[in-house]
């Protein structure tokens, strides 16, 4: 074994402070495969019943009627979700596409969002408008209002009393921390929130942003209260096998508008041709609460790797975990950029190059990525990135495998051992 990470650049030094990290996560790891196997249950039980067979994985063109693949699939991930109907195509470009979708298509001139949660992730920014951009909401009068967490994370009950006003309509609460740096929310959480906040004023459409948590729990937040759920397809839910797509599963009313501005009023959900990537969706979907698990496994690990050579990392090695992103602030842009490069040369795609910061779109600063993904920009793929600011900070993501995650962090760790960043030779 050791031979072979050898051949990674990987020094013994580093293989034997790997494996001291790990011996102490045998309990925590055999947690996380009993939510997997929940899981697994849950999206066979559904396939089972929405009589998933070979027809469903037919392509479809030009206008898409009568897609049984398309609509089966949305059955099934309204039975996941336990909701009244779902929004799932290859037409949702991405999750910033998905979460503008839903918000715009149940948002009014007139009307108010409020986010309780603080920011929201940087590419909503300009969704909203709080960064002016064409087309946001701001553009066609929708406001929006922000109540921030308290100092300690927890949420700020009287400051949200405060801000729902009359012209409150739809409230977002985003369940990862995103490249912020608070706590992510469990879904326990998220669910009392959405009780205080419809025992308020029951009619507003609580929306979570659900990017990054899919499957790390046993529920999710449509199980306690939220009338839509969105995200992307190159993250959990995907499976690390979509190539391409969105979900937003809900209400029968939200999901409706969201589908009539997706496609066109009077056209909903009845359009859309799947193109012969369905097989992909399903196969993905089946695959996905293994696929959070590895990825699940690599984010511990990471954190207990890093926090034992000193760096700050969110969650910490030892807190429970409510999506699959590790924070670790290295300090220093070297520090990051080393640990990019860690993760980009372990990758089975594009190991040879290196990762530079650039500038890129919807972010206000520059941003280092690392991914070597067999799809694009996928983030349930072995993944981190950084905004260039202080405190230099990696968000890690990802691996379809645990073994591919390992093996990016123990890279990682080395070109910071390399880069006399961090010595662990004491530590061995
Ligand atoms: C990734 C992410 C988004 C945006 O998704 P993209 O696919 O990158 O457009 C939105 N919110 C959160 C919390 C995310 O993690």
């Amino acid at each position: 074994m050791l031979d072979i990470y050898k051949d990674f650049g990987i020094s013994q030094e580093v293989c034997d402070f790997g494996s001291k990290m790990i011996k102490n996560l045998e309990e925590r790891f055999k947690e996380i495969d009993e939510v997997a196997e929940y899981n697994q249950l849950k999206v066979l039980k559904a396939m089972q019943k929405h009589k998933v067979a070979a027809e469903c994985f037919n392509t479809s063109t030009g206008y898409g009627y009568d897609d049984v693949g398309r609509d089966t699939l949305e059955k099934v991930y309204a039975s996941v979700f336990e909701t009244e109907d779902a929004l799932v195509r290859p037409q949702i470009t991405c999750g910033t596409h998905a979460l503008a979708l839903a918000l715009m298509s149940n948002l009014r001139p007139g009307d108010e969002l409020l986010s309780p949660v603080g920011k929201p992730y940087d590419t909503l920014e300009e969704v909203i408008g709080i960064r002016p951009s064409n087309g946001s909401l701001a553009e066609y009068g929708i406001t929006y209002s922000q109540v921030d967490l308290l100092e300690d994370g927890s949420f700020d009950f009287d400051g949200i009393a405060k801000a729902i006003n009359e012209r409150t309509k739809l409230v977002t609460i985003q369940r990862s921390k995103g490249y912020a740096n608070r706590p992510t929310l469990s879904v326990e959480q998220i669910g009392e929130l959405i009780s205080f906040i419809k025992n308020i004023k029951p009619d507003i459409i609580c929306m979570v942003d659900n990017c990054y948590g899919e499957f790390v729990e046993k529920i999710e937040p449509t199980q306690v209260g939220a009338d839509m759920c969105v995200g992307s397809l190159i993250k959990n839910p995907g499976g690390g096998l979509a190539p391409i797509g969105g979900y937003i599963v809900g209400t029968k009313a939200c999901v409706e508008n969201a589908a009539h501005r997706l496609t066109s009023p009077g056209l909903g959900k009845e359009v859309g041709a799947s193109l012969g990537i369905m097989q992909s969706f399903y196969q993905g979907f089946f695959l996905a609460p293994t696929v959070v698990a590895g990825a699940l496994k690599g984010a511990i690990f990471a954190a207990n790797v890093f926090e034992n050579l000193g760096f700050l990392c969110i969650p910490n090695s030892t807190e429970p975990r409510y999506d699959i992103i590790q924070a670790v602030s290295f300090l220093k842009p070297e520090g990051l950029i080393a640990f990019c490069e860690g993760i980009q040369a372990a990758a089975p795609v594009d190991s040879y190059v290196s990762p530079e910061p650039w500038d890129m779109p919807g972010y206000d600063s520059q941003v280092i990525m690392a991914a070597g993904a067999f799809v694009q920009g996928s983030s349930i793929e072995l993944s981190a990135d950084g905004p260039l600011r202080e405190p230099y900070t990696a968000f890690f993501q990802g691996g379809l495998t645990w073994n591919h995650a390992k093996l990016g962090i123990l890279k990682g760790l080395q070109k910071l051992v390399d880069a006399r960043l961090v010595n662990i030779s004491q530590l061995c």
